[in-house]
């Protein structure tokens, strides 16, 4: 719990300065254009800043001072143990930097600040700080060759990486994203959701004080549909890491095979089980299923949106679920007390609206919840809400909704269980609750996701992989296994005369 009042927090809101121009170069910039965008507080409805709004022209002119550099070999041929010394100094940057930035994600993505101070911000220092850590400690091969030969494999960083981000996790999948590629010797340009620019701007200018050289990290806001695809389609870059829908990510797959063929790594949405078992710790798994659904509103890609409950304790384990909406009542994000804040904005309010009413219309029970609230804040507010009597045949329990909606679903046994688990396009996460060992290991392996849960949700740090099975992605985020994503395998074969 952080220790500043809301009082606190929101006299420090009003003083904020917001750095809104692009960062290109080693410096922040107008877009060429000079056009801006407003960035809005999705828990009033007021602007913050108007940020600039790049175009083709300003990703042509980083694309340009990205390849530059690369070619200079500045930053890829430094030495692992200096490319480390930046990344550490810039995590530690952020770090000292930490209320600033927390308080800057918690008003351009309505965040609750508990949340952008205990978790959003630490996490990204500590992912930054990890990945410039182990890039000094990663050895290259020597194949098995033949005694008159010498054959080496080597990692070599791609060349011009594009990631490109979402706004539910803004500053995470930042610090996902140019950590390892950074730490390979990438040259990176980041294109932040068009909604939630702010912090990635900010911990730009933190990376050129860390000593990072100019020209090694371009962030560029601007829209998705015209500068991302750009991006997407360039022929001068080598990569492209992707966080956000499925629909896009199937769209960057056919860029990469239009253009050139750059490697394409993607992080997509979900729609993840959570099984309880009647023999699990209820207390437990009912407050952590609450957790699961409503930690950011919803809005969270491995979010545990359909809770697959055992018949014969599901009706008793659904009304302690109920009692736990309580504590997710949204409420004003800079209320160090809130634990969850607005939807983004007011397109994704009405997704979650037109859901409730197509769970309504397919004949499921409204348990908890079902409005929007809070309207005359100007905000974006939705209740916890929870479906019970869902079939695993309806959009309620196929879709991602992307809001603080659950799906309850009954099952008889760990078979019929893990067949609605893996019933889905997604791939993405989930978690098993039972306090028998067997069940518990012989469903989580039959769970086709990329992180699985036993007797936890959320669990991980940056020292495991993340990433998504099926129409999840093909990506890995977070640990040694995200360096595989930005560098190319080279092989050196050498014959002895
Ligand atoms: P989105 O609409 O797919 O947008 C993601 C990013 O792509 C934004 O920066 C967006 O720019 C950009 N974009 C949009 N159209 C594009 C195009 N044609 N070419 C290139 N870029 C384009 O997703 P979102 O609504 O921001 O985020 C929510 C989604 O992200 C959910 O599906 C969620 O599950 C997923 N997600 C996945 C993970 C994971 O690790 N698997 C983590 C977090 C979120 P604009 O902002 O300008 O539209």
């Amino acid at each position: 719990m952080p220790d500043k009042s809301r009082q606190d927090w929101t006299s420090l809101a009003g003083e904020i300065e917001i750095e809104s121009r692009a960062f290109i170069d080693g410096a922040y910039r107008d877009a060429l254009s000079g056009a801006t965008r407003e960035t809005i507080n999705p828990a009033n409805g007021q602007k913050l800043a108007d940020v600039a709004n790049c175009g083709v022209a300003d990703a042509d002119r980083a694309v340009a001072v990205a390849r530059a550099v690369f070619e200079r070999g500045t930053w890829a041929n430094m030495a692992p143990a200096d490319r480390k010394m930046v990344l550490v100094r810039w995590a530690e940057l952020i770090a000292d930097n930490a209320d600033e930035i927390a308080l800057l994600e918690c008003l351009d993505v309505g965040k609750p600040i508990a949340d952008t101070t205990g978790v959003d911000v630490p996490s990204a220092v500590r992912t930054i700080r990890w990945s410039g850590e182990a890039i000094d400690k990663v050895y290259d091969q020597i194949s098995p060759a033949p005694a008159d030969c010498l054959a080496l494999v080597q990692r070599l960083p791609l060349g011009v990486v594009a990631a490109i981000v979402p706004w539910n996790f803004p500053l995470s999948t930042t610090a996902w994203k140019l950590a390892p590629s950074l730490a390979t010797g990438n040259s990176v340009i980041l294109k932040p959701a068009s909604n939630t620019p702010l912090s990635a701007l900010r911990i730009a200018g933190l990376a050129t004080q860390a000593g990072l050289p100019d020209g090694v990290l371009q962030v560029l806001p601007g829209p998705g549909g015209s500068l991302g695809k750009h991006l997407s389609l360039h022929e001068d870059i080598d990569g492209l890491t992707f966080t956000g829908s499925t629909e896009i990510g199937k769209q960057l797959m056919q860029y990469s095979g239009q253009s050139n063929l750059k490697r394409t790594f993607l992080e997509l949405g979900g729609k993840s089980p959570n099984i309880v078992f009647a023999d699990s710790n209820l207390e437990k798994a009912a407050m952590m299923a609450a957790v699961a659904v409503f930690y950011n509103g919803g809005q969270t890609c491995t979010a545990g949106t359909r809770l697959i409950v055992e018949n014969s304790v599901k009706a008793k384990f659904v009304e302690m679920v109920v009692e736990h909406t309580r504590n997710w009542m949204p409420g004003d994000p800079l209320d160090p007390t809130t634990s969850m804040g607005p939807m983004i904005d007011a397109a994704q309010l009405q997704t979650v609206a037109d859901y409730v009413e197509i769970g309504k219309g397919e004949g499921a029970s409204v348990m908890a919840g079902g409005n929007q609230v809070l309207a005359d804040s100007g905000g974006c507010y939705h209740e916890p809400t929870i479906f019970d009597g869902v079939n695993n045949n309806m959009r309620i329990a196929r879709e991602e909704i992307f809001g603080p909606v659950m799906s309850v679903i009954g099952f008889k046994d760990a078979e019929e269980a893990v067949a609605i688990a893996n019933d889905s396009i997604y791939g993405l996460a989930g978690a098993v609750w039972s306090n028998n060992i067997n069940t518990a290991h012989k469903v989580a392996a039959a769970v086709r996701v990329g992180t699985m849960g036993i007797n936890n949700y959320f669990g991980g740090d940056v020292t495991v992989p993340f990433g998504g099975f099926k129409q999840s992605g093909n990506g890995r985020d977070k640990s040694m296994h995200a360096f595989d994503d930005y560098t190319e395998l080279k092989t050196t074969w050498i014959e002895f005369d």
